[in-house]
């Protein structure tokens, strides 16, 4: 049975990229009728964020990609965060202790600064606690036996560290990547236990993966360093046997393909999809998320699913269901994928005009709320009908067909200094007054109809004067659909507002 999981840190907001490692692990756990776990490594109590936690849950929810098993939903293999089984880890790394694939070590920060102040004077380019070094440090590979016992009876502080042999070659065959292969030499000795008692990533990482049963780590291309280490570690606890597979995923890049894509460009883009009153990195900037931004979760979904995976053919468009149908490993790539916000505009632009006019026309009704003003579910309907085209975001409906409930009161002066003339003036006094007592039925069709009538009655060509029209009763010189307009505000209030434009 196929059990993935997604580990968030709960450090800070959401990364896209944590987003994009959810969502290709939860396809792949459903393409294979398998399952979804959400795993807290909170390891490192000093990095923690409260209310990260709430906010992964929400974003998750928020997309459709609930996890099966998780802190609040647990399942036989809990608990989900790992400072919950924190009891549990001292017991893993003794036993390396005592296999002898680790070792417990005694230096002090001092002690560990001097020595990679002596290598960097010896020009070591990567100074480090390795097969090498480690010889000349305080641990219980170089002290006796009985230096040993009396220091940790002593309480005094120790880490575990992981003895990485020396010339070995770990490899590792990648579902994206292919064969990896580092040279152990290459590794330092990781600690594995913190002096306070909690285990490192690595550690707690390997053994819950163990324990929960997990077969394929699909994770971001920056934990493939790490995965050398990872692969000795199942070697030495004995699991080679059901040690998961890996599938390291592309990195994301800058719109413009330069570079990877860091915080601050995500920052800009608003990488997280909730508000959430943290401050960014210190920059005193509040982060607005995708969804604030109105962003649709089928759109952000569909966009996510094409960084770094493509279904080999020409479609584009993908629900959620077709995406578990169509995505496999295979089909993602090594390459860096571009994160390019046209084309989550495109996708919000397409799922956007998808939707019922009833749903949208909500968007609406509660924006005008918001502005103080009372709108008709009709009324909201027709304003829905005549943008939903032209806009990308949800709160654009409102802003962009507000001069149907807001008679304009400024009129762009650009336009008023190039159109408005006295050809126009003739044309709009005469239809404002055909109008004004105007009795049968008003459609765009009519209101079209009766504005041909009065600009042949004054005799004046109406292609000249129409965007005079529309300023006079929009506001501005471009928009939607005029008669249509026309027809939603209805020939008394068109010709109120060419009065009031007129004078
Ligand atoms: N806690 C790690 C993270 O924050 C998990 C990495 C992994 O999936 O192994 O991304």
């Amino acid at each position: 049975e196929v059990r993935v999981r997604f580990a968030p840190s709960p450090t800070g907001p959401l990364h896209i990229g944590g987003v994009r490692t959810a969502l290709y692990n939860y396809l792949f756990a459903k393409k294979h009728q398998g399952t979804f776990i959400l795993r807290i490594e909170d390891t490192d109590q000093s990095r923690y964020v409260p209310g990260a936690e709430e906010y992964i849950k929400e974003s998750l929810d928020w997309l459709g990609i609930t996890p099966e098993e998780s802190p609040w939903n647990p399942g036989a293999f809990g608990p989900y965060r790992q400072s919950e089984r924190k009891p549990d880890y001292m017991q893993y790394a003794l036993d390396l202790v005592e296999k002898g694939h680790a070792y417990y070590a005694f230096d002090t920060a001092e002690e560990l600064e001097a020595m990679r102040e002596r290598l960097t004077a010896a020009r070591v380019v990567q100074p480090q606690y390795n097969s090498i070094t480690r010889t000349q440090m305080n641990n219980s590979l170089t002290l006796s036996e009985e230096e040993v016992k009396a220091r940790l009876d002593s309480g005094e502080p120790y880490v575990i560290r992981v003895k990485i042999p020396r010339k070995e070659e770990v490899r590792l065959n990648d579902l994206i990547r292919g064969w990896v292969m580092v040279h152990s030499s290459t590794l330092d000795d990781k600690v594995l236990m913190k002096s306070d008692g909690m285990p490192t990533y690595h550690l707690a990482n390997i053994v819950d993966d163990h324990l929960m049963k997990i077969t394929h780590v699909i994770r971001g291309e920056e934990w493939l360093p790490s995965a050398p280490l990872h692969v000795l570690l199942y070697k030495f606890f004995g699991w080679e046997e059901t040690m998961p597979e890996f599938a390291h995923l592309p990195l994301l890049l800058k719109p413009d393909g330069n570079g990877k894509l860091s915080k601050r460009d995500g920052d800009r883009l608003g990488f997280p999809v909730f508000p959430i009153d943290w401050n960014n990195q210190g920059t005193g900037e509040t982060a607005i998320g995708f969804r604030e931004q109105g962003y649709l979760p089928e759109a952000l979904l569909n966009f996510l699913a094409f960084l770094g995976w493509n279904p080999g053919d020409e479609r584009e468009l993908f629900t959620k269901e077709e995406l578990v149908e169509a995505f496999s490993i295979d089909r993602i790539g090594k390459a860096g994928a571009k994160f390019d916000v046209a084309k989550a505009k495109w996708y919000n632009e397409h799922y956007l005009r998808s939707k019922p006019v009833e749903e949208l026309q909500q968007f609406v009704l509660e924006d005008a709320q918001k502005e103080g003003f009372e709108v008709s579910k009709e009324k909201a309907a027709a304003m829905v009908r005549l943008t939903k085209d032209r806009v990308t975001f949800p709160a654009e409906l409102w802003q962009e067909s507000k001069f149907l409930i807001i008679a304009p009161t400024d009129f762009d002066d650009q336009v008023a200094s190039k159109k408005w003339n006295e050809e126009a003036v003739k044309v709009l006094t005469h239809y404002a007054e055909t109008l004004a007592s105007f009795l049968g039925d008003f459609d765009a069709e009519s209101a079209k109809t009766l504005l041909g009538e009065s600009a042949e009655a004054v005799e004046v060509k109406l292609g000249k004067v129409m965007q005079a029209v529309r300023l006079a009763v929009t506001g501005a010189g471009a928009g939607p659909d005029l008669m249509e307009i026309f027809a939603i505000l209805g020939p008394k209030e068109v010709a109120n507002r060419i009065r009031y434009a007129l004078n």
